[in-house]
């Protein structure tokens, strides 16, 4: 089975990287991609937990980048995955760095507004949870959940945390297509993230995920939990189109969100796709890989 999309604690997952390659494993998974937000910081440790495996494995190197679409219009916030890009590329680092950079500022904004309006808890407990991750939203959720305030993270979400609660301070975002282009520069394969995950707000038209393939765009993730089956054919049909690769997914966090790694998965076909499309980083295998 092959999950291409997950989360540690580098930013919003519960699992140390060194525990996600192990719950891979015990969930029966024999290819991962770590995607953590804004960050390459789980990459090193994901990779010597592999190094340490006596079961066949391989590891893809990835990041979730946090990102805006904007025609004029309209802003929609949007999610991209990138994969084997090289780290050391400079303009695409620097916008890394940018991202977790704002998302400090804006973690404490979320924070000040809801204690202000009485919620108990802090900035320096949510730095805490976050422990050196790039903070999110799920961070401030675990400090609701300590505070009594809600019963999970993912209530946190339903009103308090939502895009739409009088708390909501938007994060700096990279323009999708700069966003592409760099991962592109960098020699690795951008896959846009969930892009019909409708309950978390706005989301791309066929138009605008059209708009991406010129920039760039090498695939969809069209199989992942926030995707409705009707949805998931549409954008099959539409990848089919469009040249692009499809995915599948689970976007695992650990105990930060109720689903499990594996839930949804990628075909080998189409991970011999993403792989030949890739020039910046190599796979780790185990050694016990084949
Ligand atoms: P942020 O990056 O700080 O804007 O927070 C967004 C993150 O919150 C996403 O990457 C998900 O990990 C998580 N998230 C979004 N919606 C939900 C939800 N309904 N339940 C749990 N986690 C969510
Ligand atoms: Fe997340
Ligand atoms: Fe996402
Ligand atoms: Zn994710």
């Amino acid at each position: 089975m092959i999950d291409l999309h997950a989360h540690t604690t580098a930013s919003d997952g519960s699992d140390t990287p060194t525990e996600l390659v192990g719950n891979a494993v015990a969930a029966g998974l024999h290819t991962l991609a770590i995607t953590d937000h804004d960050t390459t910081g789980g990459w090193q440790e994901a990779g010597a937990a592999v190094g340490r495996l006596d079961v066949p494995f391989t590891l893809i190197r990835g990041t979730e980048f946090s990102c805006i679409y904007d025609d004029g219009d309209e802003r929609i916030s949007l999610h991209l995955l990138g994969y084997l890009f090289d780290p050391e590329a400079e303009s695409l680092k620097a916008e890394r760095a940018r991202l977790r950079e704002s998302r400090l500022g804006r973690g404490e904004a979320i924070v000040d507004a809801l204690v202000a309006a009485g919620y108990p808890i802090s900035w320096q407990q949510v730095i805490d949870i976050a422990g050196g991750g790039a903070v999110g939203r799920p961070h401030i959720g675990q400090a609701l959940v300590q505070a009594g305030v809600v019963d999970s993270v993912t209530d946190a979400f339903a009103h308090l945390l939502s895009s739409s609660s009088p708390y909501y301070v938007p994060k700096l975002e990279m323009p999708v297509e700069l966003a592409i282009e760099l991962i592109r520069q960098a020699g690795g394969v951008p896959v846009i993230a969930h892009p019909w995950a409708r309950r978390r707000g706005r989301v791309l038209d066929e138009a605008a995920l059209r708009s991406l393939v010129e920039p760039g765009l090498l695939g969809i993730e069209v199989d992942h939990l926030d995707h409705a089956p009707d949805d998931r054919a549409r954008l099959t049909e539409l990848a089919e189109e469009l040249g692009l690769l499809s995915t599948g997914s689970s976007d695992y966090h650990g105990t930060r969100k109720k689903v499990g790694l594996g839930s949804d998965t990628t075909s080998p076909e189409s991970l011999e796709r993403l792989l030949g499309l890739a020039t910046g980083i190599d796979l780790i295998h185990s050694p016990a890989t084949g």
